[in-house]
């Protein structure tokens, strides 16, 4: 495949004045990534600081409810709430064997702010977040953590005052402050190379959960399912299944309310391609190519795009492509905190609806692994609202 590419998805479509960084962050890549150095340092912050390796948790009232083996990787137990922190953490560990002393990051509803900010200040690194100005309001108790944890979080005014604009914001700043600043970007899209990047970090979940799998059950999973955002803790969990042809890959996309004419953030079943932020993917576009606006329950999963590679994995059909509503996310999250304990995030709970809603299409005693991305606590306030009490 071309470099940078993922079939005719990827790329690196940057004015300019961004190559400079981006060629020397491929050049670290290369360079510094397979260190042993690198490897150990990165292991042993996941280990002790992040809480690696998650547990492989069976869910046994919700099996015997389906009818099938219904297993959770537990990235939800993760510092910070969810798998973010495995990205972070690699990235700022990076920027500082790459000399650098700072990190810009995006961010939307403020978890890779929260994690960028932690790993900066675990690492000795400046930190400042681009953060649009709606999402600061939406998301004050966010701001408040970034900046506890030593961030600077600056609010972005332009366009819909979301992640959309502070990701343009972020790329812009990068351009002036490259000498001494890494870009930390937030999920596996965006230019060349951050898609190689980000999942080269994420897909310690995959490597973990395969080995927990077969631990456990002397067999690999059925299928796998995973919420996809950005996509970044559904391609870390996915491509080390990818080679293993028996196991169905299941993303699941935000479909919002499910009204008709509702906005929503299934860029892959409902967009179509064309180029934001730097990579040519799947994107919620009007007829003149304008970026449409995202709408979730889950403010994870609000973003108009998706990482290229699962343009690339839907297009090959090697991944199939679902959709989960709000109502269908809320209802599974529910079952999971009454039937096993469990509080998840919102974002997870849509791979959980989709398996709940969906659960004739799972084979009778298969295995079924959901990527239980992060933990619900952040999404009390919402919860509260949408159940009404
Ligand atoms: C941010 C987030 C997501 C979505 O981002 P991806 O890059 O698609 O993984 C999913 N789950 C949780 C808990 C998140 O915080």
């Amino acid at each position: 495949m071309k470099k940078g590419y993922f079939g005719e998805f990827g790329g690196c479509f940057v004015p300019e004045l961004l190559m400079p960084p981006l060629m020397e962050l491929e050049q670290a890549m290369a360079d510094i990534l397979p260190s042993e150095a690198f490897q150990s340092e990165l292991h042993g912050l996941l280990k002790h600081f992040a809480g690696r390796a998650t547990p492989l948790t069976f869910c046994p009232a919700l099996s015997r409810e389906l009818g099938f083996e219904l297993w959770l990787k537990r990235e939800d137990l993760l510092h910070t709430g969810a798998h973010k922190i495995n990205n972070t953490l690699g990235q700022a560990l990076l920027a500082k064997y790459m000399g650098k002393s700072a990190l810009i990051a995006e961010t939307g509803a403020g978890q890779h702010g929260v994690a960028t900010a932690a790993a900066a200040a675990r690492l000795g690194l400046r930190c400042t977040v681009y953060m649009g100005a709606e999402d600061v309001e939406r998301q004050s108790a966010n701001v408040r953590r970034m900046k506890l944890l030593g961030a600077e979080v600056h609010p972005i005014e332009s366009g819909s005052r979301t992640l959309k604009d502070a990701i343009n914001a972020a790329l812009r700043a990068w351009i002036s402050e490259q000498h001494d600043t890494h870009y930390c970007f937030g999920t596996a899209a965006g230019p060349y190379p951050f898609p190689d990047l980000v999942r080269e970090f994420q897909s310690v979940i995959g490597r973990e959960a395969r080995a927990q799998m077969l631990e456990h059950t002397g067999a690999f999973p059925d299928y796998v399912v995973a919420a996809v955002g950005g996509g970044s803790n559904a391609i870390g969990m996915f491509v080390p299944f990818v080679p293993d042809t028996g196991v169905k890959l299941i993303g699941v996309e935000a479909g919002g309310t499910g009204r008709p004419g509702c906005l929503h953030s299934a860029a892959i079943n409902l967009g179509r391609p064309g180029v934001l932020h730097g990579e040519y993917t799947m994107l919620l576009q009007d007829e003149h190519g304008q970026i449409q606006p995202s709408s979730s329950i889950s403010a994870g999963l609000d973003y108009p795009g998706v990482g290229p590679e699962h343009a690339f994995l839907h297009s090959t059909g090697r991944v199939k492509y679902g959709i989960a509503f709000d109502h269908e996310a809320l209802a599974a999250f529910q079952k999971l905190c009454r039937s096993e304990g469990i509080l998840p995030a919102l974002e997870s709970s849509h791979a959980l609806a989709y398996v709940l809603e969906h659960r004739g299409e799972f084979e009778p005693n298969s295995r079924v692994l959901v990527n239980l991305s992060g933990r619900g606590d952040k999404d009390m306030d919402i919860i509260g609202r949408a159940l009404g009490d």
